[in-house]
């Protein structure tokens, strides 16, 4: 029952730190719950920018950030790719460190140290999305599950366990852990009357395709996510999804699948699609994260903070 919930700290159950990482899980959830939006994510998004706007900030999306600028020492603003400048007193980099040390700031602005230590921060396994939009809602085998807002279905502990080594050596699952999440059963805007949508994530997926654990799908030789690589593999996880929901086939009216090539191509911070922005391994958390030469989301040049899911607290 507990084992999935591993994956969603980037880790499998016999990594270090699982079963600390667990315990941090269960509290959660019972302290918190796992809330969903009421309308879809981009309500979060829509909230932000009215904090940004109602204190007189401007929110710019589709740009590129291709420099940190820095003055005597200090960070004094950045300077966009089609060649904007925007000045200020701080600026607060998302990003990953392989990018904030190896592509933002200028190599004369960090330590030789601090820029190795980027250089060598891993990334871990990939996410593939899948999302359908269903005709009518899933009829589970088990009709208790048609109500519950996230499943995971999983051959328990040592599938997990199993799936988990699988990606990490470069092959598809055999029987990956499918995180089920079921938006429109909680929130009726989600879908038009009478459908449903279906949220489905695949944390334990190859970022670098080398072959395939079931024997069954053909890994490209430069070991691309292909189209082909990416729908066969959704075919499977669909199939095995209508084994608990049998009317599933028949219901699907729509089918988006997003493998980790289509994600780190959305989010330059999902480097080989790892939704956690660097390996959440031990060597790499904690205070070691992002890199054992910075802490506090302070960076070696004044004014610049890094935030995100790569420095500590992590994700
Ligand atoms: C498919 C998926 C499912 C997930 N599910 C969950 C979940 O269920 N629960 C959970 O807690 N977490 C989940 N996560 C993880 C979670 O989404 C991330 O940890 C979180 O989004 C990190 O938020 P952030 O704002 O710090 O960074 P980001 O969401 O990465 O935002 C930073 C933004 O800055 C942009 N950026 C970076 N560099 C530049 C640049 N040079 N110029 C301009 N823009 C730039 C990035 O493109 C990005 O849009 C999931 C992640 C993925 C991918």
């Amino acid at each position: 029952l507990r084992a999935p919930w591993a994956l969603h700290c980037g880790l499998g159950p016999d990594s270090p730190l699982s079963a600390l990482m667990l315990k941090v899980v269960a509290f959660t959830l019972e302290a918190v719950g796992m809330p969903m939006v009421v309308g879809g994510n981009a309500r979060t998004v829509d909230a932000l920018r009215s904090v940004i706007e109602r204190h007189g900030g401007e929110l710019h999306t589709g740009c590129d950030v291709a420099q940190v600028l820095v003055q005597g020492r200090q960070a004094v603003g950045v300077a966009l790719s089609d060649g904007r400048r925007f000045m200020g007193r701080d600026v607060v980099a998302n990003t990953t460190p392989t990018q904030l040390y190896g592509r933002l700031l200028a190599p004369e602005h960090t330590p030789a140290t601090v820029r190795a230590q980027a250089q060598a921060y891993r990334y871990g396994k990939g996410n593939l999305q899948i999302h359908l939009a269903l005709r009518e809602p899933p009829q589970w085998c088990a009709p208790a599950l048609a109500s519950v807002g996230y499943v995971h279905l999983s051959p328990g502990l040592a599938g997990v366990a199993r799936a988990v080594t699988e990606a990490e050596n470069g092959l598809l699952p055999a029987e990956g852990t499918i995180c089920v999440g079921q938006p429109s059963a909680l929130d009726g805007s989600r879908a038009p009357d009478g459908g449903a949508v279906l949220w489905l994530q695949l944390p334990e997926c190859p970022r670098q395709v080398l072959g395939d654990a079931a024997g069954q799908i053909s890994a490209p030789a430069d070991g691309a996510w292909t189209e082909a690589v990416r729908e066969a593999y959704a075919d499977r996880i669909v199939a095995r999804l209508a084994r608990q929901m049998p009317n599933l086939p028949s219901a699907i009216v729509g089918r988006a699948v997003l493998s980790p090539a289509d994600l780190a191509r959305m989010n330059i911070n999902l480097v080989g699609g790892d939704p956690y922005s660097g390996a959440c391994t031990l060597d790499q958390f904690g205070l070691w994260r992002p890199l054992p030469g910075v802490k506090d989301h302070r960076t070696p040049v004044p004014h610049l903070w890094h935030i995100g899911a790569s420095p500590h607290p992590g994700p």
